[in-house]
């Protein structure tokens, strides 16, 4: 076995023909008997892609059908640990904004849980939520800035799903609207 190096040994990239050193060599072992220079080598991959796109994918498909158990425990693991380290950041209990109620975050009950409210127009639009978005990224510098600048409000289920996130205001006006005419109503 020679390696790149040994001045014995002076090899040619098959296809463009430049010499190959340890630096611009595809292979650092140079016992096979194809020579590659990683330029060469880039290029064919990416042919290679393009042509068996379809091939690439269903191998992928495959894989994943054949290894569903263990990537999707995984994935679940990687989710799970990202929305804990997130924990202190975001406080583990605190008060719905409207109505006071005491909710939680990443605690087993749904119905208690924190629900973020988009305010306005936000960086984080990724489906189907804030909270995906939390277990999909794990905390770092970066991505508590990105989530700062979101500037969620913290409501509970009731009161954010009361909420429309597109022309509130006009909304709640014609809920004060509606409540005060039924309240004239009454009086009557
Ligand atoms: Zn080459
Ligand atoms: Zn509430």
């Amino acid at each position: 076995m020679y390696r790149i190096g040994e001045e014995k040994m002076i090899h040619k990239c098959n296809i463009c023909k430049v010499t190959l050193s340890s630096q611009n060599c595809f292979n650092s072992n140079l016992a096979s008997r194809y020579y590659i220079c990683r330029a060469c080598m880039r290029i064919r991959n990416k042919t290679y892609n393009v042509k068996n796109k379809t091939k690439i994918m269903q191998s992928k498909k495959r894989y994943y059908h054949e290894n569903k158990t263990k990537i999707d425990a995984y994935s679940k693991k990687r989710y799970m640990d990202n929305l804990k380290s997130w924990e202190g950041f975001i406080p583990k209990k605190t008060n719905c904004q409207i109505c006071s109620t005491e909710i939680y975050f990443n605690n087993n009950d749904r119905k208690k849980a924190i629900c973020f409210d988009h305010k306005k127009q936000s960086v984080i639009k990724q489906k189907p939520g804030p909270t995906f978005w939390l277990g999909q990224h794990k905390r770092t510098n970066e991505t508590e800035l990105i989530w700062k600048k979101a500037d969620f409000g913290m409501l509970c289920n009731k009161c954010n799903s009361f909420l429309p996130t597109d022309k509130r205001k006009e909304y709640i006006k014609k809920v004060v609207k509606y409540v005060y005419e039924t309240e004239k109503g009454k009086e009557l």
